[in-house]
């Protein structure tokens, strides 16, 4: 069982702008806040922006107040000049591609050329086109089409920017033969052109594709084609309910690409649904394992798992024999946090991580009597040890615990600022400092009331490894966490310079683990602990260049690297 997921899958840059830009002006602007048609056709995220305060406007009024988002398919200027003119603000989100076409169109028009686009005549960015060739614009969906047009004495081609390239070499060639006077500009934008090359290369390589998006995009629409020109099955669907429930019968390996404004969570859900189609072929003990996965990362127990591994092999790095206690500690308190945080952070994850969400949906009364008496159980332990140690975690807990509640009241605020999570970058910088500390400084108090050097070199491997981690799965979340107003690393950021934020951080890890262990501040183990970081620097990588796809076998693997420190440092011991 194998499942292919298209790195170019989902919102293009000119969608993610605009998603980014319409969430900006609804901070910053003075309601109320429209966009110019829906910004995306998805129901879900409509109500999301709608609950924002942002609605979807279909018609200019004679007059109006507040910001319009124009769309990043563009508008006729028309249109944009009777927005202003009706006395909005206009905030112009048009892709910059789009620009591009407007204005060889704007250009050549006022030299009298006829434009004509290769196209779908009633798409949104068509029909702006359109706009732009003050009436000496036609438009043609193929050949026949394009025949059909009487010959202009001076014309140019420009094409729909998601078009299907190979029409468009077609027309070229048709052009070079039938009107080798008109000016041809492929204006085809780069992100469709490489979606659509990767489908091509994906169809090749598995049983069947799946093509997720709006049954009426016309890009997911050209994608679902490029597939049945290859020859494989393709099932193009909006949402993982219309995947047949035969679909995968005797299929092993399946592709998964999906149209410009299509957000990760749908095709995460999709992915999902796929995953399970076809364990089904799968032998009784892989859909087990499967299961157990599944399990331990949902409940949290592999990351408490994690935890206990990192604090143990922490106070083994540090020569320590005191283990028990800090252990259970970290176990615990960590359990507790993370599962309180997806219990009252549920609507990002009802985007980022929906089968999870659905779980706790259903599960919320034994996990939240879990969250409790785990929290519960850590600091009873901790306060058995010393009453430092017991405020200190006492401490971290309620940090933990208001991470996603409004802890500034409206009538006090209306700002942004209203809970810890709404600052960015917080949840990743602050699950790091948990972390780092329940896994070392706590142990260490605990132990002998002090903190030694040791102890925070420990609290430096510990705290940039989870770092590394939770930033990873940030960039895995983006889409849902741009669109419920999350602002993580990723989104501030940008994901190329994440991955090489977190690469760079791995180094610096390897580097802490190295020295210290050369020059005696930490046991020999350090040099042994710089396989992990190898491991997930080559983990994030292997994602990074498509040979891993998101999933449950990609998130355990990611918090396997974590329990690995267990194992290193508990291997460390057999010889002793
Ligand atoms: S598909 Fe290309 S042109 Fe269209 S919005 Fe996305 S990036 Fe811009």
């Amino acid at each position: 069982m194998k499942i292919i997921v298209a790195k170019t899958g989902g919102f293009c840059m000119g969608v993610r702008r605009a998603v980014d830009m319409v969430l900006q002006a609804s901070t910053r602007n003075s309601p109320p806040i429209y966009t110019y048609g829906p910004l995306i056709h998805n129901p879900q995220v409509l109500s999301i922006l709608n609950e924002k305060g942002i609605s979807v406007m279909t018609e200019i009024p004679e007059k109006g107040e507040g910001t319009v988002l124009i769309r990043a398919h563009g508008v006729p200027p028309e249109a944009q000049q009777r927005l202003q003119d009706a006395g909005f603000r206009v905030l112009n989100a048009t892709c910059p591609h789009v620009i591009k076409v407007q204005t060889i169109i704007r250009t050549h028009t006022r030299k009298g050329y006829a434009s004509i686009i290769i196209g779908d005549k009633d798409h949104p960015e068509v029909v702006g086109l359109m706009g732009y060739a003050n009436g000496k614009g036609r438009v043609a969906a193929d050949i026949e089409g394009l025949s059909a047009i009487p010959l202009f004495e001076k014309g140019i081609v420009v094409a729909q920017t998601t078009q299907n390239s190979r029409l468009f070499q077609e027309i070229q060639a048709w052009a070079r033969d039938n009107a080798p006077h008109y000016k041809i500009f492929n204006t085809i934008c780069n992100a469709t052109d490489k979606r659509q090359a990767e489908v091509r290369q994906i169809a090749d390589s598995v049983d069947a594709v799946v093509v997720v998006g709006g049954h009426n995009s016309g890009n997911t629409t050209r994608l679902a084609q490029i597939v049945r020109e290859s020859g494989k099955p393709v099932y193009h669907v909006e949402t993982e309910e219309e995947l047949p429930a035969d679909a995968f019968a005797s299929v092993q390996t399946v592709g998964i690409t999906a149209g410009a404004s299509t957000p990760q969570w749908i095709i995460k859900k999709v992915y999902r649904s796929c995953e399970g189609m076809l364990l089904k072929n799968e032998k009784s003990w892989r859909v087990m394992f499967f299961n157990l996965q599944r399990t331990l990362l949902w409940t949290s127990i592999y990351l408490a798992l994690g935890a206990g591994s990192i604090c143990y092999t922490g106070l083994k790095l540090q020569g320590f024999d005191y283990l028990s206690p800090p252990v259970l500690v970290s176990m615990l308190y960590i359990i507790s946090m993370h599962t309180f945080n997806h219990l009252t952070g549920r609507k990002a994850d009802r985007f980022n991580d929906p089968d999870r969400a659905a779980f706790y949906r259903s599960n919320r009364g034994i996990l939240t009597a879990l969250a409790v008496a785990a929290g519960a159980a850590g600091l009873a332990i901790a306060s058995y040890v010393g009453p430092l140690a017991f405020l200190i975690l006492l401490l971290m807990s309620v940090l933990g615990i208001s991470y996603n509640l409004r802890l500034v009241p409206k009538q006090l605020h209306t700002g942004r600022y209203r809970r810890i999570r709404d600052i960015p970058g917080s949840k990743t910088v602050l699950i790091a400092l948990g972390w780092g500390l329940v896994t070392s400084i706590v142990p260490s108090i605990m132990r002998s009331g002090a903190v030694p050097g040791g102890t925070l070199l420990v609290f430096l491997w510990s705290a940039s490894l989870v770092f590394v981690r939770t930033a990873f799965f940030d960039i895995l979340d983006i889409h849902g966490d741009r669109i419920t107003g999350r602002e993580t690393f990723p989104i501030v950021l940008g994901e190329a310079s994440t991955m090489r934020l977190l690469k760079g951080i791995l180094v610096l890890n390897m580097g802490v683990l190295f020295f210290s262990s050369l020059l005696g501040w930490i046991s020999p183990l350090g040099f042994v602990l710089m396989l992990v970081s190898v491991l997930l620097y080559l983990s994030i990588a292997a994602y990074e260049q498509s040979r891993m796809s998101p999933g449950i076998g990609l998130e355990f693997l990611i918090e396997s690297h974590l329990v690995l420190t267990g194992v290193l440092g508990w291997l460390s011991t057999l010889g002793s």
